[in-house]
């Protein structure tokens, strides 16, 4: 068979060669170390927590080596398309502080080493199929599906590995003659890889490709003898065949993809082998998994069951980009939490980020895990920036109350910094619907009763208890003036002064200060459990504070 003349036959379009395209892509000019990371999503719309793991991994491998991170939209899948999804990616993933150098942007592609859309290559992954015709490394292959379909009912009859390799690719050994004659006949054809792996081996004989993993160390597989296909019948190509051509050309040093991949490895390694570029350096990170609620078994986190796979999920509840940062860093490298504790204070930045310790099975994404960091991160946010968060979040996904944190800031201040001051600041704050709900008694118009009274103090109590609490209430008594005149309540009501006193003698008393201040809490809160009322009511004001008494004494 005369390759050249088949591979003019077949893509008589592709005038550049690849020298043309080793000059058009220079090697880049990067400092010794320097590592090259993309992310590669789909534009699917649909952005989840895997996207962002891998991609905080790429950003710091690259940021922190003087790099190159870029965007690469992998639209080869025309199905999947969704308008606006490169918008959804780079939005979505600037929020949690992720940011490309290079590459696709909002506003078209950015960079020397474009197109960054892989619908847009498909002149350059052509040229090497073209080669690869050439140099009898690829071939033409006109199976239909119906054929397709019978081979694998042959192989699952015969229990054999299913797929189109060796005595199976039928179209493997058509001359010039059969493939002109059936491009003439109009057939569509795929452009498959005409695998030299062996498909009979087993034992002993069955070969091993070899590849660095950064994550995982040396790879060994059983080699590839699949004839995958490279290039579809519209001649664009499959994400193996795009992967190859766009990593070498892009200068990709760190592939740092999911670990879906590593199954498809050996295909990868035996197309960068025939076209004759060294493999880049891979990193295939663990599937996130959860413990499932109702098993308690770990499991991969799914797109169905699973909310907070989403990364629409964070920015719908409000949840803070710093804080899921520190949380993805934790479970992205193992000696994260070590480090913060070393350095609380230091921007996560400093830390130097490894491959080496990233987790290489089933890496544990615990949303209780990353509420507790939320309340770490949120106590050292000043209420002026968690303010102007909350105005950010409120105005994109609760509009009707992004008023309260336009107006008036004093009051927002002082409500999301109660607590929060001195050594032992209170951690209240996770996220911003969690944030609006927490202090919703501060506004007249959500505030409402929702916890019951102690079981210590009846009804009648009850009133007597904040009738008195009115008739004293100044509200310029300090701290210890306002809790001596609850004691005073306590005392001539029946209730021990001191919980001590209660728990010695029960039956003396009513009950204790803790049940008559827990009154007065759900008079002005509306449930048993807040920050300190005596503060609260300080915000409030005297007005409303006294309103809310009066209200709950009728
Ligand atoms: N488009 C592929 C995906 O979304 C990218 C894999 C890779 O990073 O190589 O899974």
């Amino acid at each position: 068979m005369n390759y050249a003349k088949l591979a003019e036959l077949l893509f008589p379009h592709i005038t550049k060669t690849p020298e043309d395209y080793d000059r058009i892509f220079p090697k880049r000019n990067l400092p010794e170390g320097a590592m090259v990371t993309r992310l590669g999503p789909s534009p699917t719309g649909f952005m989840h927590l895997g996207n962002l793991y891998g991609a905080f991994a790429d950003e710091r491998l690259a940021h922190q080596s003087g790099g190159v991170f870029f965007l690469r939209i992998e639209d080869t899948d025309d199905k999947r398309e969704v308008e606006g999804a490169v918008d959804i990616i780079i939005n979505s993933l600037n929020f949690f502080g992720v940011n490309f150098d290079e590459g696709a942007t909002t506003e078209g592609d950015k960079g020397a080493y474009g197109p960054y859309h892989q619908s847009e290559r498909a002149e350059i992954y052509q040229c090497f199929a073209k080669e690869m015709v050439k140099k009898g490394y690829a071939y033409p292959c006109f199976m239909t599906s119906e054929e397709i379909e019978a081979v694998k009912a042959k192989q699952e009859a015969n229990k054999e590995t299913p797929g189109i390799y060796g005595k199976y690719a039928s179209c493997r050994e058509l001359s010039y003659e059969e493939i002109e004659a059936n491009i003439k006949a109009g057939k569509p054809y795929v452009i498959r890889l005409k695998s030299t792996g062996n498909p009979d081996a087993t034992g002993e004989d069955v070969r091993y490709i070899q590849a660095e993993d950064a994550i995982r160390g040396t790879l060994s597989m059983p080699e590839n003898f699949q004839d995958t296909v490279i290039l579809k019948t519209n001649g664009i190509p499959t994400y193996h065949f795009a992967h190859v051509i766009d990593d070498h050309f892009m200068g990709t040093t760190h592939v740092v993809r999911g670990e879906e991949w590593l199954s498809t490895l050996p295909i990868h390694v035996e197309l960068f082998d025939k076209v004759g570029w060294p493999l880049p350096l891979y990193c295939h990170t663990a599937q996130l998994m959860k413990i499932d609620e109702e098993s308690g078994q770990k499991r991969k986190l799914s797109k169905r069951k699973d909310p907070e796979l989403s990364l629409n999920y964070y920015r719908e509840l409000g949840y803070h980009p710093q804080a899921v940062r520190e949380y993805l860093l934790t479970i992205l490298n193992s000696n994260y939490e070590e480090w913060r504790i070393a350095n609380p204070n230091a921007p996560a930045e400093e830390f130097k980020f490894s491959v080496e310790k990233m987790g290489n099975s089933g890496v544990l994404f615990d949303l209780i895990k990353l509420n507790d960091v939320c309340k770490d991160v949120l106590v050292k946010i000043p209420a002026s920036e968690l303010r102007k968060f909350m105005l950010s979040w409120a105005k994109e996904f609760k509009p009707e109350v992004a008023h309260y944190f336009e107006e008036n800031h004093e009051y927002i201040e002082k409500i999301l910094d109660l607590g929060r001051t001195g050594d032992k600041p209170r951690k209240d704050l996770v996220y911003a619907q969690q944030i609006l709900e927490f202090i919703g008694y501060f506004f007249d118009e959500f505030f409402k009763v929702t916890d019951s009274l102690p079981e210590n103090v009846s009804e009648d109590d009850a009133k007597a208890i904040l009738t008195r609490y009115l008739e004293g209430y100044n509200h310029s008594d300090d701290q210890s003036a306002w809790f001596d005149k609850i004691r005073t309540i306590a005392t001539d009501l029946g209730y021990a002064a001191k919980p001590k006193d209660y728990k010695k003698n029960p039956e003396m008393y009513k009950g204790h200060v803790g049940d008559v201040s827990t009154v007065i809490r759900l008079a002005i809160v509306g449930r048993a459990q807040s920050p300190d009322i005596w503060e609260i009511q300080q915000i409030l004001g005297e007005e409303r504070t006294r309103a809310r008494v009066k209200a709950a004494i009728h």
